[in-house]
């Protein structure tokens, strides 16, 4: 008999996704954890029956997300990714040799322990990297405390709910600034600007432009996350986030010069000011 997985995308949209083989389930202090072997996506990350990582297209998210700030940016010695359990994020960090640091602020250790278990191709940098320091606890409170730090926050978080709705505020955003050194950026998971999360997007937005002396938007094609695309808010203290300065790292799939400037070629309907609530 065929088994499916379904992710309820709105409360009257849902994706299902045939399942091969489920890997793991466990119940951590936080959330459901399954990594499920799947037909079409290959092996996927879900927590709380959300998917959050699939083989098939991980790249694509986590090469935008991470390069457009690494190589906007003018030096980047000192990254900061906040959640990103899985992996995918510090392994794109880490292809950049000037960065020396990668701090990874993951509030739940049964992710990270459950990725290096089972899906090696996220987990890969998560061992042996002499350049990353794996804290785990409440990303919100460690940022709290933190002063020209870093020089590009990558915020890989999953929704707004729960403990993870605290990324998504004003008063967050407000200390990632402070925790930014000089010429700092930040990119953001901004979820789909399709459906549901639309009206916090043009919140998030409007916060960037008060806080951020540049703040832009961008976007990717990422199948498996609602409607496929994905928009990023990015925030600079420094250079314009828009602009490539340096040729791309090796070794990627999505990530070129041309997509950098392309991706903040956005629609009528997705440019903030003219965004308006479905
Ligand atoms: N790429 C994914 C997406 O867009 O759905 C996100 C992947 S990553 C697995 C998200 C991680 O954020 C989860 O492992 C979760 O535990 C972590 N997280 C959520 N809230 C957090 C918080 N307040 N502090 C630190 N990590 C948090």
């Amino acid at each position: 008999m065929r088994e499916w997985f379904y992710e309820e995308q709105t409360p009257s949209t849902r994706i299902a996704v045939e399942i091969r083989k489920i890997l793991h389930e466990e119940q951590s202090q936080f959330q459901n954890i399954k990594i499920i072997d799947t037909i079409q996506f290959g092996r996927m990350l879900a927590l709380d029956d959300v998917i959050q990582v699939t083989e098939l297209d991980e790249f694509a998210y986590h090469e935008m997300l991470s390069h457009v700030p690494l190589h906007a940016h003018a030096n980047p010695e000192s990254v900061l990714v906040v959640g990103g359990g899985d992996g995918g994020m510090v392994r794109e960090v880490s292809k950049h040799d000037s960065v020396k640091r990668v701090v990874l602020a993951e509030i739940d250790e049964a992710v990270v322990n459950a990725s290096i278990n089972h899906v090696p191709s996220f987990s890969v940098a998560l061992k042996d990297n002499p350049k990353l320091e794996i804290r785990i606890g409440d990303a919100i409170e460690y940022v709290k405390n933190l002063h020209e730090e870093f020089d590009v926050i990558i915020v890989d978080s999953s929704d707004p709910v729960g403990f993870a709705e605290g990324l998504f505020s004003r008063e967050f955003y407000g200390n990632v600034h402070k925790a930014l050194r000089p010429g700092g950026m930040v990119t953001i998971q901004g979820e789909s600007p399709w459906y549901k999360y639309r009206p916090m997007i043009k919140r998030i937005c409007g916060w960037f432009g008060e806080i951020f002396p540049i703040s832009k938007q961008y976007w990717a094609n990422v199948p498996s996350y609602p409607s496929g695309v994905m928009l990023f808010p990015v925030g600079s203290k420094g250079n314009d986030p828009a602009i490539p300065i340096r040729e791309p790292v090796c070794g990627l799939r999505y990530y070129s010069k041309e997509i950098h400037k392309a991706s903040f070629v956005l629609p009528l309907h997705l440019q903030v000011e003219q965004m308006e609530e479905f």
